[in-house]
């Protein structure tokens, strides 16, 4: 690990005894709740002033809502199921914020009834439907930033083009609402903090900009973007944000009210996935690669394989022998389902069908994006210890 986890308690060890005597019978992602109190702590004490709304996707286990909640975490949620969560697990509504710029009306009333202030919007229609759903919410405009470096960038589905903004402002003042501020996402996985620079010198165009046509921006959310360890050095959680605080101060000079929105850095570390081995093949008797066939792929819980973007370390218990390239790829009669091929894994020679495997640092993304059981696979197990 690149980074020990502050506190008393030894949450590796706990995972560790975990992953080596639990019998499972299907791909099971076994999370640390501690390890996420850890996480929390790191990125809090980096992020001083600034609140944490965990991004409830990366791991939606109620266990480690009720974790955050218990910490005085907020929590930025996409959808009434996960604000029902949230809720369920004692969290304050105004702690809660809809970050989703795509809502159904429906569950802006429910957010509304629930005692939700707070939305994100990127589009006229949107900002019409909150007024209409929820008046008077406070609402902040989502931008587009297009120079983000990270490993699972955000591509252009959300966020509004810089020169959209002030009309957005104006209009959300129109409609009765309280437009406060902007947000950004610097993309999944930025690896590090320097990457966020050229991206808040765009978003500090359009907070000056707004400023200057007389609005008074009293919140800057953040979004999300910090890292976890796949295998590429990345800073302790608490540099990272303590860095990309400052980048914030220098361009934002005293905001508010900050906002980040960490999803990945929270939770990623905090799991691992047990699995095994289906098969150990070659297409033919001189083909330069094995291919190793896991009982977990693409549909059931290793989405973020997808262009080979994230890349996972992979421990078995052969991992004292010699080691050699495989081709990695799912258990499912899809031929999307292939894990690693252009840039193949080095595993045991020894690997043989049956054998365990470790999916590390596998607690963000994996669980909520698990299909509910293509080809009769059940979708990914979750055990919170
Ligand atoms: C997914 C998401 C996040 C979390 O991003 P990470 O890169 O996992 O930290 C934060 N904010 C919003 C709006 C998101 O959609």
């Amino acid at each position: 690990m690149p980074h020990a986890a502050p506190g008393a308690f030894a949450p590796e060890s706990r995972l560790d005894s975990a992953l080596a005597t639990m019998a499972v019978d299907r791909p099971t992602l076994v999370m640390n709740p501690d390890r996420v109190e850890a996480q929390y702590r790191a990125l809090k004490a980096g992020l001083g002033f600034a609140h944490i709304h965990y991004a409830v996707k990366a791991n939606p286990a109620a266990e480690i809502v009720a974790r955050l909640v218990a910490l005085g975490s907020h929590f930025d949620a996409a959808s009434r199921g996960e604000i029902e969560l949230c809720l369920g697990q004692g969290a304050d509504p105004a702690r809660i914020s809809f970050g989703n710029t795509i809502k159904k009306t429906a569950d802006i009333a429910f957010a509304h009834r629930a005692g939700i202030t707070l939305f994100a919007a990127d589009a006229g229609e949107e900002l019409e439907k909150i007024a209409a759903h929820a008046p008077g919410a406070e609402v902040y405009i989502r931008v587009l930033v297009e120079n983000s470096e990270a490993d699972w960038p955000l591509s252009r589905k959300f966020g509004c083009k810089p020169a959209m903004v002030p009309a957005l402002f104006t209009q959300a003042q129109a409609l009765g609402l309280k437009p406060l501020g902007l947000s950004f996402h610097v993309g999944s996985q930025t690896r590090r903090a320097e990457m966020w620079a050229p991206v808040l010198d765009d978003v500090a165009r359009i907070w000056r900009d707004l400023e200057a046509r007389g609005h008074a921006l009293t919140l800057l959310n953040i979004g999300g973007g910090f890292p976890a360890f796949y295998g590429d050095p990345v800073d302790t959680p608490t540099t990272y944000a303590d860095r990309v605080m400052a980048l914030v101060a220098e361009r934002f000079g005293a905001v508010a009210r900050v906002m980040a929105e960490p999803g990945r850095g929270m939770v990623a570390e905090a799991g691992a996935i047990i699995a095994e081995v289906v098969l150990v093949a070659r297409k033919s008797d001189d083909d330069a690669h094995r291919w190793v066939y896991l009982d977990i792929g693409r549909f059931s819980g290793l989405a973020e394989t997808e262009g080979e973007a994230i890349r996972y370390r992979i421990e078995t218990g052969r991992d004292h022998d010699p080691h050699g390239p495989c081709i990695l790829a799912g258990p499912s009669c899809d031929s999307a389902d292939v894990l690693y091929e252009k840039r193949p894994v080095h595993l045991p020679v020894t690997l043989a069908a049956g054998d365990r495997v470790v999916i590390r640092n596998a607690g963000a993304y994996t669980s909520s994006y698990a299909s509910v059981g293509f080809n009769g696979f059940p979708p990914l197990d979750v055990v919170v210890l």
